[in-house]
């Protein structure tokens, strides 16, 4: 009989399946195999078996081994990478990879702990005998499976006891029962919920009222109880069995969300998938789910390809938040890919936001979506912070606070509460300058200045990771004067503790939380109101509900405002709303002030109304007449290498592997909005079409053309829908 033919995916830079034999081995489909590729082993997924081996009939080289320590993916799962590959443009074996968890992309075998098994002997005096008086040993370890035991039991009792324990199990002496077979009958526990109010509770019914695939907007200004709606539309999936995924943006927002789900359902199986996992522990969380036994799955981006096979629902929280596009490998958005899998599942998605992306939010206009608005804060007598304007014009930089903004501070702490002063800039100065000759500290390796860090006396590129220590002199004239320029938290941080010499101030950035637990211990203390001026970025922007924050100001945000970013309204919008969200959650008012350079924009009017949907529509409407997103569809081919006339070369080239076609545009190759990045020069491409259909078959046809061109030294990639421009 010939040997069956398999046709595998490998993470690979080739777009193609490759054939094997299966050997000895009867792997599945969607099972992970290693096989040789070249002079190397490689992990990959079957996609067929029994194929038609074709030109290679007779010259197969065989799969070397079937670890077994992956369940198969499902066609579920296979079926959106199949999606996800043809959407994005992507070879298929490299998005199958980025699908699984780290562990099983190796060739190394994953072993997960024994599940909490429990043995013991059928027939113990049987099993005695069988072993005889010759191995006392063995005897002890036997004599102990008279009742339940754990295999850590036995093993304490002697290394090599589960070795022995499984010949016995295999000859069956040994029987196993699992804990959690034991809790199976338990009865869903729910901890306890409010009664919702009017608006929650017709979401709530929408939602469980869906049969099949359908889409909701769940649009509610910041505290209106969307969680809530979340939690009480699953408490119905997982009464009904089922299971639900829970996408959220970012890690910080996980033990807080984490907490709440885990208070809400204590005795369902909750898998945590974010980045601050170990390959090992995210691994396990990913079975628990792929298995079934965990019911909840409340995980970043990544998440949104893990096998599920009760999928009752989808959840995606902060639906606008940018960090749900993948910026490398595979560009996909996870709340994009979330919405084809619940299509596809055909079940129920939710997107939830109180500043929707506007694609979204056009789909909602168009009742493709069906929109669920939650239009009070849900906390008895809690009412949206009052937000004022600060013009910034006259402040000097020392001053940093506008003298409205200190009063307001002060009378939080007068109040016994706590106020944030939020600034999106990490470090002491954005610049360092000389005061002569008006030199500026560079990255030697980007287009971008040196970020002034004046406790470690260093200068950084947040770009590259670059750095060098602080120059004493000016390296163009000399002078000794070097001046920082603008605000960062650590400078803001000196000011504000100067001018509130009695308060305690408490910095939370990426620099001051990059150790492990640093960030929880922050948090914590700013729950225990251990802290009383917190000063913070956009990590602390997020889903944070902090009891006692009453008063936010906000510093230096607008600088977007007039650039050529189309999308930079929409997003300090949502970035606004979302600080100023967390002022006065529970009650009291709160007070929020942006300092600006530009009060006079429209943006600002609606801003202050808390009036989204005017924004949503004045923008929409320039979209529309400019043919910008989502009424044109987009993708950019982007390009770099170490010397420019071969980038431009290179996209001039693949300008016109693309076909003519009409409602396609291919624009010239530009410049990137970064020019030069870690020592590499970049430009792009941009390409608009009317359709999806069009831009699809353009790119089709392009890309393989592409990948032929001759230059090894180009790093390119394509990015659909693009976030960044
Ligand atoms: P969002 O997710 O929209 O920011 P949350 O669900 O976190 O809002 O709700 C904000 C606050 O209101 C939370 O403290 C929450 O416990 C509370 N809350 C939500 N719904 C209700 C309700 N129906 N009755 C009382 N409190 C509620
Ligand atoms: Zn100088
Ligand atoms: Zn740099």
């Amino acid at each position: 009989m010939t040997e069956k033919c398999l046709q595998v995916a490998l993470d690979v830079p080739l777009d193609r399946l490759f054939s094997y034999g299966a050997g000895e081995f009867n792997p599945q489909i969607g099972e992970r195999v290693l096989v040789p590729f070249g002079p190397r082993r490689l992990s990959g997924i079957v996609l067929a078996t029994g194929a038609d081996p074709g030109e290679y009939a007779g010259k197969l080289r065989s799969i070397l081994a079937c670890p077994a320590d992956m369940p198969p993916l499902p066609e579920q799962v296979l079926a959106l990478c199949r999606f996800v590959a043809s959407y994005y443009h992507h070879p298929l074996g490299a998005v199958l990879a980025a699908a699984v968890p780290v562990v099983f992309r190796g060739t190394a075998s994953f072993s997960p702990p024994d599940p909490e098994y429990l043995y013991q002997a059928g027939d113990l005096q049987a099993l005695l005998s069988a072993i005889g008086s010759r191995a006392p040993a063995r005897l002890k370890v036997a004599e102990l499976l008279a009742v339940p035991v754990t295999a850590g039991q036995l093993r304490s009792a002697n290394p090599a006891a589960m070795r022995w324990v499984r010949d016995w199990q295999a000859a069956g002496f040994v029987q196993t029962t699992t804990a959690e077979a034991d809790s199976a009958g338990e009865t869903l526990l729910l901890g306890p919920q409010p009664p919702l109010n009017a608006e929650q509770q017709a979401a709530v019914a929408a939602i469980a009222a869906a049969t099949g695939f359908a889409p909701f907007l769940l649009y509610g200004i910041t505290g209106s109880g969307k969680t809530e709606v979340y939690l009480q539309a699953i408490a119905s999936q997982l009464a009904a069995g089922r299971q639900v995924l829970v996408l959220v943006p970012e890690i910080n927002l996980t033990p807080q969300l984490e907490q709440r789900f885990r208070q809400r359902f204590p005795a369902v199986l909750l898998a945590s998938l974010h980045s601050g996992l170990n390959d090992r522990q995210r691994a396990l969380a990913w079975l628990d789910a792929t298995q079934g036994r965990a019911k909840i799955v409340l995980g970043t981006r990544l998440s949104v390809f893990t096998p599920l096979p009760q999928l009752g629902l989808i959840v995606v929280d902060e639906e606008h938040d940018p960090s749900y596009k993948q910026q490398d490998g595979v560009r996909y958005s996870a709340r994009d890919v979330a919405v084809y899998r619940a299509r596809q599942s055909r079940v129920p998605v939710v997107l939830g936001s109180a500043t929707p992306s506007l694609e979204t939010w056009q789909n909602a206009q168009a009742k493709r979506y069906t929109l669920l608005p939650l239009t009070r804060r849900a906390v008895k007598d809690a009412t949206l912070p009052a937000i004022r304007l600060l013009p910034v014009k006259k402040i000097r930089a020392a001053e940093g606070l506008h003298p409205l903004a200190r009063e307001a501070v002060e009378r939080a702490l007068q109040a016994g509460r706590q106020a944030l002063v939020f600034i999106n800039r990490r470090g002491y100065a954005p610049v360092l300058a000389c005061t002569e000759c008006g030199w500026m500290a560079s990255c030697r390796h980007c287009a971008a200045r040196l970020v002034l860090h004046l406790g470690e006396s260093r200068l950084r590129c947040h770009h590259c990771g670059f750095e060098e220590a602080v120059t004493p002199a000016c390296p163009d004239c000399g002078n000794h004067d070097l001046q920082p320029v603008g605000h960062g938290t650590q400078r803001l941080e000196d000011i504000v503790a100067k001018q509130f010499p009695g308060a305690r101030v408490l910095r939370i950035d990426r620099d001051s939380t990059r150790r492990k637990g640093e960030l929880d211990a922050a948090l914590k203390q700013v729950h225990d109101g251990d802290a009383d001026i917190l000063i913070g970025t956009q990590m602390l922007a997020k889903g944070h509900d902090f009891p006692r924050l009453s008063c936010v100001v906000i510093l230096n945000a607008d600088t977007g405002l007039y650039s050529m970013d189309f999308r930079a309204e929409e997003r300090l919008f949502a970035l606004l709303t979302q600080v100023a969200g967390r002022a006065g959650r529970h009650g009291q008012g709160g007070e929020v002030l942006i300092q600006t350079l530009f009060e006079d924009h429209p943006f600002y009017a609606q801003l202050l109304d808390g009036d989204y949907a005017r924004l949503a529509q004045r923008l929409l409407a320039e979209r529309r007449q400019l043919r910008l997103p989502p009424f044109t569809q987009w993708a950019i081919l982007r390009a770099e290498a170490p010397q420019l006339p071969r980038v431009q070369a290179f996209l001039d080239a693949a300008r016109l592997a693309f076909p003519h076609l009409r409602g396609l545009v291919v624009h010239e190759p530009v410049a990137a909005s970064m020019t030069r990045r870690a020592g590499h020069e970049r430009m792009q491409l941009l390409l608009v079409a009317d359709t999806r259909a069009v831009l699809h078959q353009a790119m089709d046809e392009a890309l393989p053309r592409i990948a032929a061109l001759p230059d090894s030294q180009i790093r390119w990639s394509l990015d659909v829908d693009p976030l960044e421009v």
